[in-house]
């Protein structure tokens, strides 16, 4: 690996990622992994890394398991899964050794675009897409037609960690608590008490994060996202867009690296206080 650039501060590679259980395995041969934390009660699946390139989610992730298995609860368990998407994790991370610049939405294990962006590809108002448009990022041509996907409902599904009353998903970027329905404006099951912690989990942020319901501006509605999937498991659930990202007006280098439109600098520094905006909501509080 001579020539291999060092990863940007506070971002780890996937070989350190590379630990727990194995939930699923992708079409690169990677095996998808999950951490559970707590012996008993109810579950919090948290995932992260659903999209290649928003690694601060996936640090986020890392703080709280590291939380978690520091203090473990008595009454719940925590399910954390840090990489959903670890062929497009990989790809990322080549590229950043590389010092190539590209952005990634939707990889496969070449790390080319395969078209298909996993969080369109759950069941809940899902859009097949045409096959003239399958070079772009879309749903795929079925619910759970990825690796990826169906793991997540594999742990969803396995009675060791059944029932899942509480979800957060990680992404980035925009300072935003995204509450479900995304495809429909219509309020989910307990608004209300899901609205109440998303305000408590902002008002703990190192910053000021807006809250509001993904679908509730008609332009913008989105169909088959994991946030429905999972509102619609009977998990009350937070999509958390992490994160201002790393653009800075007076850094020019930042202007064309698509990896700092998504992760601000210091991935691991700024991870640990959103982590810990989100530890009791996780916890069960
Ligand atoms: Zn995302």
């Amino acid at each position: 690996m001579t020539g291999a650039r060092p990863l940007p501060d506070g971002y780890r590679g996937l070989a350190e990622l590379d630990a727990g259980l194995a939930i699923g395995a992708t079409r690169g041969g990677r095996t998808i992994r999950a951490i559970a934390i707590g012996a008993r009660g109810p579950t919090t699946l948290v995932v992260a890394g659903v999209h290649p390139i928003e690694w601060i989610g996936v640090e986020v992730a890392r703080a709280l398991a590291a939380a978690l298995v520091a203090a473990p609860p008595v009454d719940r368990r925590v399910v954390i899964v840090p990489v959903l998407n670890p062929d497009g994790y990989a790809a990322v991370e080549a590229d950043l050794r590389a010092g190539r610049r590209r952005w990634h939405r939707t990889s496969g294990p070449d790390g080319k675009s395969l078209g298909v962006d996993l969080n369109r590809n759950f069941p809940v108002a899902h859009h097949a897409a045409p096959a003239w448009w399958r070079g772009l990022p879309h749903g795929g041509a079925a619910p759970w037609s990825e690796p990826e996907s169906r793991a997540l409902r594999a742990v969803v599904d396995d009675p060791r960690w059944g029932p899942i009353d509480r979800a957060v998903s990680l992404h980035s970027v925009g300072r935003v608590i995204l509450l479900p329905w995304a495809h429909t404006g219509a309020r989910p099951p307990r608004y209300r008490e899901l609205r109440a912690h998303a305000d408590a989990v902002a008002a703990r942020m190192p910053e000021r994060y807006r809250v509001w319901q993904a679908g509730r501006f008609p332009p913008f509605r989105l169909g088959g996202l994991e946030l429905d999937w999972l509102t619609s498991q009977g998990a009350l659930t937070l999509l958390i867009e992490c994160t201002g990202g790393g653009l800075a007006l007076g850094a020019p280098a930042t202007w064309a690296s698509p990896f700092a439109w998504y992760n601000p600098a210091d991935g691991a520094a700024r991870a640990a206080p959103i982590a810990r905006a989100l530890e009791p909501f996780v916890r069960g509080a």
